[in-house]
């Protein structure tokens, strides 16, 4: 479900065009498999916002079939992703998927909870293995989780994007879940919400781009 008018999500739609066929056919295969990936109108806008900043080290939490991931080694040319992915069916999608586009040394896949593997990876960190880019697109009700280790993982200056801020419009109360599903992520999405509204320490944009998105740049 959109949380902006149909008619303006066809507009915005046709602005989209896809960067290769083998990205074309991967989105294809995800909508028909009822992948979450990311919309059409964050990817013309992640497009936009790669090529100004032109991230090389850019981690991922939230894989599934590997097309985000796939979308920004392919944007990014010479740059590494490190993704972490927790459902074996996604993961086990995404690594025939990297390799077919032929990403497999430019795209780390991490089968495991994301709380976990960050840990390692703060551990394993020097200074020049952070990520200048942080694309957060996992469970909705562990964001704060995820953007405190993210932060930690982050170069100076580097970008956190956090996917579904607005959960198909739940967050406000403009579209009404039936079955409550997403009670327990909207609360926690308020909270997180709450939390980055208080960090006046960072550059905070919360668009009503695609399922809402916040980006969150750390100082330099
Ligand atoms: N970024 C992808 C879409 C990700 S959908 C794209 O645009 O192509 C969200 C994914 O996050 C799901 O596959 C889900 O299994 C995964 N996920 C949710 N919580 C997670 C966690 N705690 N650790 C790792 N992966 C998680
Ligand atoms: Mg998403």
């Amino acid at each position: 479900m959109s949380i902006t008018d149909e008619k303006i999500v066809n507009l915005l739609d046709s602005f989209y065009s896809s960067p290769s066929e083998n990205l074309a056919q991967l989105r294809a295969v995800c909508e028909q498999d009822g992948v979450p990936l990311i919309l059409r109108e964050t990817e013309s806008y992640l497009n936009t916002f790669l090529k100004i900043t032109k991230p090389t080290n850019i981690l991922e939490i939230g894989t599934a079939y590997g097309y985000s991931a796939c979308y920004f080694a392919t944007i990014c040319e010479g740059a590494h992703v490190t993704t972490i992915e927790r459902s074996p069916h996604m993961y086990e999608h995404a690594v025939p998927n990297v390799k077919s586009m032929g990403f497999e040394d430019k795209i780390d896949i991490n089968f495991g909870d994301a709380n976990e593997i960050l840990e390692h990876l703060v551990d394993d960190n020097s200074p020049e293995s952070r990520f200048d880019f942080i694309f957060i697109d996992a469970a909705k009700s562990h964001y704060r989780e995820f953007f405190d280790r993210a932060e930690r993982l982050a170069k100076p200056g580097a970008t956190i994007i956090c996917d579904n801020m607005l959960i198909h419009g739940y967050l406000t109360g403009s579209t009404v879940d039936p079955g409550r599903r997403h009670r327990t992520s909207v609360k926690r999405m308020k909270e997180f919400l709450e939390y980055l509204k208080g960090r006046k320490d960072l550059t905070i944009s919360l668009l009503s781009c695609g399922d809402g998105l916040a980006i969150i740049k750390l100082d330099d």
